[in-house]
């Protein structure tokens, strides 16, 4: 079968290689149908390996048709459409036993450590499986994994109904988090914060009941400025932007919350005193949980028009480099990038 492989920093390659073998007992195979790719395949092919096994086939947002069952899967059967969660946990380890699979102590994710979903199967654990329901088409459904990310982040900040909220950074994941904290914002703000026009356009669509262009302004000031001088209920940092969770705490209310979703290539420098001294709480968040997020993406997907807004080109594998990782990586890519592996 054809699968997109990653040997090393600008070198996947779309090969033949042997089709999975006979599901474990509880595992599934999947024919993938349609998968979608992110800034951490794009940061992959740039200049990885960061967290992928060179020799791994990537993808980790997919939707596939089930085309073999292990002896002891009773949920799925062959021929059920379903969404695979990309984490891999044990079941076991103290961190599973409390429900945070994410944080298992044997954490694997599939299309980084594990064969994964660009691919023309791909064998996945049922437990982490879950059918679509039929309102999500199959562009939809690919989108299910960053869209439980971004709801696992909010769960994270628990964002109550009414609270304030300023999303920074609203590309990738950023996007899906607007369209979650929009749904749940129940007449509180969400004022999406961006340089990027069309990236704010696309938050608008999503539901952000403001935008903010942050181009050439002070952040801390413009989020003050949207909030009456008092700052925000709840700021959710998705830049990465170095001055960004500085800003994102100066732009806190009293006893607001603030949720670090970005990643940093260095250490940066907060005032812990302001933090301190107005009770500023800070949450972090990573992946997701299969059982509640995955299942809270579907019903998302399923009933509103999210994955209409964020759609972006379809490709084929074999364009997977040159139409799909590059510009992603390159920062010109509009919308998510959707590819067929099987040509559909
Ligand atoms: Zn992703
Ligand atoms: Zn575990």
């Amino acid at each position: 079968m054809k699968a997109a492989v990653f040997h090393g920093p600008r070198d996947v390659r779309i090969e033949d290689v042997p089709e999975p073998d006979a599901p474990a007992a509880d595992e599934v195979v999947l024919g993938v149908i349609r998968a979608a790719i992110c800034g951490t395949d794009a940061s992959e092919w740039d200049h990885g390996p960061i967290l992928c096994r060179p020799g791994v086939v990537l993808g980790h947002e997919f939707v596939g048709r089930v085309a073999d069952v292990g002896s002891d899967v009773t949920a799925l059967r062959v021929g059920d459409r379903v969404v695979s969660g990309a984490g891999i946990s044990c079941g076991r380890c103290a961190w599973c036993l409390r429900g945070r699979t994410n944080l298992c102590a044997e954490y694997r994710t599939l299309g980084l450590q594990v064969d994964g979903g660009l691919a023309e199967y791909v064998t996945s654990p049922a437990s982490i499986c879950r059918r679509v329901p039929e309102p999500c088409d199959d562009d939809a459904a690919a989108m299910t994994q960053p869209l439980a990310v971004a709801l696992h982040a909010i769960s994270r900040v628990a964002q109550q109904p009414g609270d304030d909220v300023a999303v920074i950074g609203v590309g990738g994941i950023g996007s899906f988090i607007v369209a979650g904290a929009s749904h749940r914002a129940d007449g509180g703000r969400v004022v999406a914060v961006d340089v990027d026009a069309s990236r704010l356009a696309t938050a608008s669509a999503l539901g952000a009941s403001e935008i903010a262009d942050a181009t050439g302004r002070e952040l801390a000031e413009l989020l003050l400025e949207r909030s009456a001088g008092v700052g925000f209920d709840v700021v959710i940092e998705a830049s990465g932007a170095p001055h960004a969770p500085a800003a994102a705490i100066a732009g806190a209310r009293r006893g607001g919350r603030v949720l670090l979703v970005g990643l940093h290539g260095a250490p940066r420098e907060l005032d812990l005193t302001r933090m301190i001294l107005r009770e500023v709480d800070i949450f972090t968040t990573v992946a997701h949980v299969c059982d509640s997020d995955i299942p809270a993406a579907l019903e998302l997907l399923a009933g509103s028009d999210v994955a209409a807004v964020t759609a972006g080109p379809r490709i084929p594998l074999e364009a997977l480099v040159e139409e799909g990782l590059r510009p992603l990586a390159e920062r010109r890519a509009a919308g998510k990038i959707l590819v067929t592996p099987s040509g559909a």
